[in-house]
């Protein structure tokens, strides 16, 4: 995780050397600059030069049509595919070498020429990674990242290397300075004779800057993020509390203590957001009709802005819900089950849609929301120590958690969970979230190395049912006593 804070204004000590620059009349001159702008600027094209230096080693498949009209692969007579550059030019060059053959990288610093490699090589092997995956759930793989686009956000990253560059220093509540240094070449001392300099980047924080590893100014955006190792959970105490998680039919997330939790309700927002989009199709029909590109209309580009300003909140709003209960649920227990989304996924989309349309974008916006406090509760609880299980969801909302019976009758309703055979009432999430506890718990007595709890499995419940088995016995005393009844309705703060 990083920080993010606000670029406030920047300046330059001394006179910085960005190449040679070309006339109007023909001639080559070195130019030298102090403007802060001008030298942020030369520090992003520098950066993106050699980030796409750098990309254009890499290569791409050679691919055709075939007969039917679908992309193929080609293959040389020994069935291996052919590969291209994937530019025009490779321009497979050390940093050394760069700067010797592109006058405006001489004087860039050390530590943001070599962040582009590893830059580059994340951002391609991940967008490789992305693409098997996407492969192996049955979606379209997605392309391949090509070359930095002037287009894009003029950005620069600069290592930090425990205190060689990009060096931070706090100067008020809110507010600090990051120095990024860097020296022009001999041949090319400043105007005055100096070879150093140094930017100045005044930045606006909310928080105290905790040790990074880099640093990442973005121009376009105005803002200078940086890069830490994630913040372990403070404040955590052994518990020996166990808690099962469930995605909720009313509520986003319902728990095995029968605690429920909401995230705040964007619809307000969403449907801002609409009303943009049909100003948006309406401007572009006007457009249209006067026979002009819809995208220099300055209506429609102020109800985009609007659109992606309220799009950028709403997600902020979910951000921050999802970040503070994971938190809290890695912060109050040693032991969360929760059902493994990935499973339960792939059974769901076999349904019809229809009707059960709108149920289904609901049930779809609470799995994306349950899937993201999931992936948040497992990295913060491998950094707390905290076990996680993921179990199987098959049944756990059909099974009663008392008696083990298992049949579809037992949901009365979509909210109501009535037991056919011990007649147990109440809150259908509820008893889901138990279920998953107690599966997960089971599944971790199996898995893990030495089973706490092993040969205590007599006590189990009614004949032949699994569950039930120890789950009071697990890595602690979990909820206190039996909590049949869903006690409190918690909506997460
Ligand atoms: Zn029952």
């Amino acid at each position: 995780m990083s920080q993010r804070t606000r670029l406030v204004r920047a300046k330059v000590a001394g006179s910085i050397y960005l190449g040679e620059r070309t006339q109007a009349d023909g001639s080559v001159v070195p130019s030298w600059s102090s403007t802060p702008e001008e030298v942020l600027t030369w520090l992003c094209d520098g950066f993106r030069f050699r980030f796409n230096q750098r990309r254009s080693t890499r290569s791409r498949y050679l691919t055709c049509e075939d007969r039917d009209g679908n992309r193929v692969i080609v293959e040389d007579p020994d069935h291996n595919p052919v590969l291209l550059p994937l530019g025009r030019r490779v321009d497979d060059l050390s940093d050394k070498q760069a700067r010797q053959r592109h006058s405006h990288l001489a004087a860039m610093p050390s530590r943001v020429l070599q962040a582009t490699e590893r830059i580059e090589r994340t951002d391609w092997f991940a967008a490789a990674k992305r693409r098997r995956t996407n492969v192996a759930r049955g979606r379209r793989p997605g392309a391949m990242p090509g070359f930095r686009s002037k287009r894009d956000d003029a950005r620069f990253v600069c290592w930090h290397n425990g205190g060689e560059n990009a060096i931070y220093r706090r100067c008020g509540r809110r507010s600090g300075i990051v120095t990024i240094s860097g020296q022009n070449p001999r041949n090319h001392k400043a105007p005055d004779g100096t070879i150093r300099w140094q930017i100045h980047l005044h930045v606006h924080l909310s928080q105290p800057i905790r040790p990074y590893t880099s640093i990442r100014v973005n121009l376009t955006r105005r803002e200078v993020v940086f890069v830490n190792t994630p913040l372990p959970i403070t404040g955590r105490v052994r518990s020996g509390e166990a808690i099962g998680l469930d995605r909720g039919v009313v509520h986003t997330v319902a728990d095995s203590n029968g605690c429920f939790y909401d995230a705040p309700d964007t619809r307000i927002i969403s449907s801002k957001i609409a009303w943009h989009q049909r100003r948006m199709a309406k401007s572009r029909l006007v457009a249209e009709r006067r026979d002009r590109d819809y995208r220099g209309s300055k209506r429609y580009q102020a109800h985009k802005a609007g659109a992606a300003r309220l799009a950028r909140r709403q997600a902020r709003i979910r951000e921050d819900f999802a970040h503070k209960l994971s938190n809290a649920l890695v912060k109050e227990h040693d032991f969360i089950g929760i059902e493994d989304l990935r499973l339960s996924s792939m059974t769901k989309r076999a349904r019809g849609r229809g009707a059960a349309a709108k149920s289904t974008l609901n049930r779809l916006l609470q799995n994306a929301a349950l899937t993201r406090i999931a992936s948040l509760v497992d990295y913060k609880a491998s950094l707390a120590g905290v076990h996680l299980v993921k179990v199987d969801p098959a049944y756990t909302s059909q099974r009663c958690h008392r008696c083990q019976h298992t049949v579809k009758e037992n949901r009365e309703s979509q909210a109501v969970f009535s037991c056919r055979r011990c007649a147990w009432t109440g809150n259908a999430d509820y008893n889901a979230a138990v279920n998953i506890l107690e599966a997960a718990l089971e599944r971790w007595a199996r898995t893990s190395a030495a089973p706490p709890a092993a040969g205590s499995d007599a006590d189990g419940g009614p004949a032949g049912s699994k569950g039930e088995t120890d789950p009071r016995k697990g890595p602690g005393a979990p909820p206190g006593g039996t909590c049949d009844e869903p006690r409190t309705t918690r909506v997460a703060a």
